[in-house]
């Protein structure tokens, strides 16, 4: 079984809400400031929240600020924005699975963690 067997996503944004977002290593602020044709330091002002060496994405109204029914910097949006939902932790207990998996409505219905399991160790 293939990811595209078990795997869909919708589009729904689910995974763009919350009050915090991934974070962003040093090429995923470089990508993004290149994706928006800005300076870094004006990214990092209007967009990004720098807690000590944790950078990420600020939020508005309790959603990613880049998200507006769908992601609005797809190019250069972070990479794991881009694992997203296939997490690694998901192989390694099947808690993480669960979790993840209920999270996300683009799985396939009825996905068990011994299918997803067998289905990444072909990819
Ligand atoms: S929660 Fe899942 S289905 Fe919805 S946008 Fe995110 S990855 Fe796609
Ligand atoms: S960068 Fe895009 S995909 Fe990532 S959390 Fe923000 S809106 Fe969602």
């Amino acid at each position: 079984m293939s990811e595209s067997n078990f795997f869909a996503c919708r589009q729904c944004g689910y995974c763009c809400q919350g009050e915090t977002t991934v974070s962003l290593d040093q090429a995923d602020q470089e990508r993004l400031s290149a994706h928006l044709g800005l300076p870094f330091a004006e990214v990092k002002a209007r967009y990004l929240r720098v807690t000590g060496k944790t950078v990420q994405m600020k939020t508005v109204d309790g959603h990613c600020i880049f998200y507006d029914n769908g992601c609005t910097v797809h190019e250069g949006k972070p990479w794991r924005c881009r694992q997203w939902p296939l997490h690694p932790s998901m192989l390694a207990d099947s808690s993480n699975f669960e979790t993840i998996r209920n999270s996300c409505p683009g799985f396939k219905t009825g996905l068990t963690y011994e299918e997803f399991r067998l289905a990444m160790s072909k990819d």
